[in-house]
């Protein structure tokens, strides 16, 4: 199968997930921030990998500089990639509708900064966190080169791994019981088994 097919899946998905980014992103403003927490510098290095994983992509459709580090997957798994990519676009617009005004980019508590338990975050903390591990996990199943596929995986949980215990930590601190209560009934990517 063509494979320029999942390379405009990615390209489509890129262009959805920079409008959901830039709108609700610009809902969010510094002089709201009451409370701050600083970042693993291993985060910070996470964000940049991130950064990078997003533009490799670029170089490898429109030019033929990677092209050495192509690699082949049968179709159906790419076609798996693109459902996987679509449902990450989805969970990353659904929880930026459900978190609404507590979203920031960094650990912030904002104004007003309300638990939200509804909606996505229903069963699970993280679903935005799980839209990056589905959208790095459809990148690697769409764009078929060993630089420009598999980066977003390893800048993913190289985030994951350093970001949320400091940010679940942070949410302690500001809601205290509220938070721990939430924790117990719910999973941190994935619903919780029920016991
Ligand atoms: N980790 C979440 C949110 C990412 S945005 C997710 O993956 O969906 C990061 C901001 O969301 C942080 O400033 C954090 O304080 C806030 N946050 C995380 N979970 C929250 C919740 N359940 N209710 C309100 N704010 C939350």
């Amino acid at each position: 199968m063509d494979e320029t097919i999942f390379e405009n899946v990615f390209l489509a998905g890129m262009l959805v997930a920079t409008i959901i980014r830039s709108y609700y992103g610009a809902q969010f403003q510094r002089k709201e921030i009451t409370q701050t927490k600083k970042e693993h510098p291993m985060v910070i290095i996470g964000m940049a990998l991130w950064g990078i994983a997003l533009l490799l992509p670029l170089i490898s459709i429109f030019s033929s500089w990677l092209s050495s580090a192509d690699y082949q997957l049968p179709a159906p798994l790419s076609m798996m990639g693109a459902v996987i990519f679509i449902a990450g676009l989805w969970l990353l617009w659904r929880s930026h509708v459900d978190l609404a005004k507590n979203f920031s980019p960094s650990l912030f508590i904002r104004n007003n900064h309300s638990l939200i338990t509804n909606g996505i975050y229903k069963r699970i903390r993280h679903p935005m966190y799980l839209s990056f591990f589905l959208w790095a996990l459809g990148q690697a199943l769409l764009i078929q080169n060993w630089i420009a596929g598999p980066l977003g995986l390893v800048a993913f949980y190289q985030i994951y791994l350093f970001r949320v215990d400091r940010e679940e930590q942070q949410l302690i601190e500001y809601f205290g019981d509220e938070y721990r209560e939430y924790q117990k009934k719910t999973g941190r990517l994935f619903p919780k088994a029920y016991e």
